[in-house]
């Protein structure tokens, strides 16, 4: 195997970029100079702009706002309004897809793909199955769901899953979430000038509205997804620019929302899409994906991934993009003015997420079909603006074996195991590997990619020396694509490992790193680590597994983080969550919360050093089990 490199990833940008000059484009990285050096303030945390008498600047002259608020306060009620955004965003995707599967129907656009898995989540929550028509129950299974972001009392249904001691710390912590929309709203009323500044209240509803997007609207969203579009099995695809296609029509889905996607690749199999295509030219369709949408679409159907977060504007300077057809999260505006540069048609779908220079072609779920139909062909028909001089198209892609759900990953690892038949269907294989020390630890690399950090090098460095150190690493999202990129999902990836972490790849046919999803499925993070729990008789926060999210850039991010380390699991940054201003809040999350949850969050900018923390704290963690 050979891997990708940054640096070669990074020649292709560069060849992309002058096609860029050539036309006038604009790119991230020319706006990443113009915006350097970054307001120190707001690096900080220390600006706030929650009243009108201010804004307010903390400096040792300054050292409260004009209502007396100090630098903790203002830096904590920051964060959790960063937090309240990730949550709200996770949870609003989990929702509407909460609204698809109540609009399902057995001759709809939406179908019940996956119905034991419905039944399994209604029996789960007590809704009775026996007799009851599929649609039927998943008209109530989503009416129950919605209730959850609304319910005026009691918790969320999904913290049962959780094993009890984690139950019990949330409830002694008083972090239970309760309504997911409550907990928002909460966040945002405590940030609301004249309430809390006290950190370690903010800290405690942060990580509250960071569990109830963890549990509660993300776990909504991967687990009715699953429903919907099926349970991600082990699929083999491929991943970087190199999947577009020069010969075909290329439609880039890019996003979160696989609603809007799976019609796209649906009709962009559909034969008479493909003649329509062949009419105007070209050799067929290519459909391919950037950010989480592309997880998604990749985990169930195989589609290729053109690239992650940063690569967004890459696809579209290749000339040879004819629709980026977009839904919610993480889309630059700069599509709008960029895609004015090339014959590329900006499409934009959802209410939530329009911008300048984009059409707007509304996604519904009453019309998606037609909508679809209606996005294929026009970037069919948009194939014979393509200007020829134009397209260069890196030869750069790997090949990929994605689509590791919880679900497939047991099944996967019973293949390890050599004792009884009563572990299989468990989690006990990988438990085997771990405490025989055949695997040291399991980390979960998440997040996105942000030009603060050099694109995807910390993700591919940190996951080869933590394979190469007999760790298995769990990704999603942009740091899943940044895998795939490199070909660190490719099953001869085994080779780059230790001993022990090959001999199970070998075993179980797996490549080391292995792809769990999108951004909402670190759900599936969330309900693997409770199992292993449940079946070790371990802590969650016994285990020696991390979470880390060397790269990240988005509230979500943050979100993700509060309840990955309210899970129980210590959490690395990359990137610092703007709290550097403030000692105390520095103080809560790295070390107070532990005293709530077991975990905490360590923030390291030196990538070595970061690497190294994380295997330490797993080793650290062996040592007090005596494994
Ligand atoms: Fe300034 Fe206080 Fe208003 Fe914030 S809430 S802007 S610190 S006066």
């Amino acid at each position: 195997l050979k891997l990708t490199t940054v640096e070669e990833m990074e020649a292709a940008t560069a060849r992309l970029l002058e096609t860029g000059a050539k036309v006038g484009a604009d790119a991230w990285q020319l706006r990443v100079k113009n915006q350097t050096p970054h307001c120190k303030f707001g690096e900080q945390g220390v600006c706030c702009r929650i009243c009108a008498m201010g804004p307010c600047r903390i400096t040792p002259k300054a050292p409260r706002g004009i209502c007396g608020c100090d630098v903790h306060g203002i830096v904590g009620r920051n964060y959790l309004k960063f937090t309240a955004g990730g949550a709200a965003t996770h949870s609003d995707h989990g929702r509407e897809i909460c609204h698809t599967l109540y609009e399902a129907k057995p001759d709809g656009a939406y179908k019940v793909k996956d119905p034991e898995k419905l039944i399994r989540i209604a029996k789960e929550w007590g809704v009775e199955t026996e007799g009851k028509d599929i649609y039927d129950l998943a008209h109530e299974m989503a009416e129950t769901a919605l209730m959850e972001y609304g319910k005026p009392f009691g918790v969320q249904r999904w913290l049962k899953r959780a094993p009890e001691h984690t139950q019990k710390l949330w409830h002694d912590a008083e972090i239970e979430p309760r309504a997911i929309d409550r907990e928002v709203a909460t966040s945002l009323h405590m940030a609301h000038m004249g309430c809390s500044s006290l950190p370690e209240a903010l800290v405690r509803q942060s990580l509250r509205a960071g569990l109830a997007d963890g549990w509660g609207g993300s776990m909504c969203g991967t687990e009715f997804s699953d429903v919907l579009f099926g349970t991600p099995k082990p699929l083999d695809t491929e991943a970087n620019l190199g999947v577009m296609n020069a010969d075909n029509v290329n439609i880039v889905v890019h996003g979160h929302d696989p609603s809007l996607s799976e019609m796209v690749c649906e009709y962009a199999d559909d034969p008479e899409m493909i003649a329509y295509a062949k009419s105007m030219g070209a050799k067929g369709i290519t459909v391919s994906g950037v950010c989480c949408t592309s997880n998604e679409v990749a985990m169930r159907r195989g589609v290729p991934m053109a690239g992650n977060f940063l690569q967004q504007e890459n696809v579209v300077l290749t000339g040879a993009c004819e629709a980026i057809v977009v839904d919610v999260q993480c889309i630059f505006p700069a599509l709008g003015p960029l895609s004015k540069c090339f014959h590329t048609k900006f499409i934009t779908t959802s209410p939530i997420a329009q911008m300048p220079d984009s059409d707007y072609i509304r996604f519904d779920v009453g019309t998606a079909a037609e909508k679809a139909k209606q996005i294929v062909m026009t970037a069919c028909e948009n194939f014979k603006n393509r200007k020829p001089d134009l397209v260069y198209i890196p030869d750069m892609k790997q090949k990929a074996t994605v689509g590791y759900s919880f679900e497939a990953l047991v099944k996967t690892l019973d293949g390890v195991t050599n004792s009884q038949v009563d572990v299989t269907g468990t989690t006990k294989p990988l438990i085997e590997c771990i405490t025989s020390g055949v695997i040291r630890g399991a980390v979960a690399m998440v997040g996105c990619n942000n030009p603060k950090i050099r694109p995807d090098y910390a993700h591919i460095e940190l996951m080869k020396k933590l394979i190469a150190n007999d760790i298995v690493v769990v990704a999603s999202g942009c740091s899943a694509q940044a895998a795939a990129k490199a070909g660190l999902m490719d099953k001869a990836a085994k080779d780059l490992c230790g001993a022990g972490l090959k001999r199970v790849c070998e075993l179980a046919d797996i490549p080391p790193v292995l792809h769990m999803g999108s951004c909402v499925d670190i759900s599936r993070m969330m309900i693997l680590v409770a199992e292993l729990s449940k079946d070790s008789g371990l802590n969650i926060s016994q285990l020696p597994v991390v979470g880390c999210a060397p790269e990240w850039m988005s509230e979500k991010a943050v979100s993700i983080g509060n309840y990955v380390v309210a899970t129980g699991i210590d959490t690395f940054l990359g990137v610092d969550p703007y709290v550097a201003g403030s000692s105390e809040m520095g103080q809560w999350l790295t070390e107070g919360v532990r005293d709530w949850v077991e975990a905490a969050y360590t923030v390291e900018t030196d990538i070595e050093k970061l690497v190294d923390k994380m295997i330490d704290r797993i080793e650290e963690k062996r040592t007090a089990l005596g494994i």
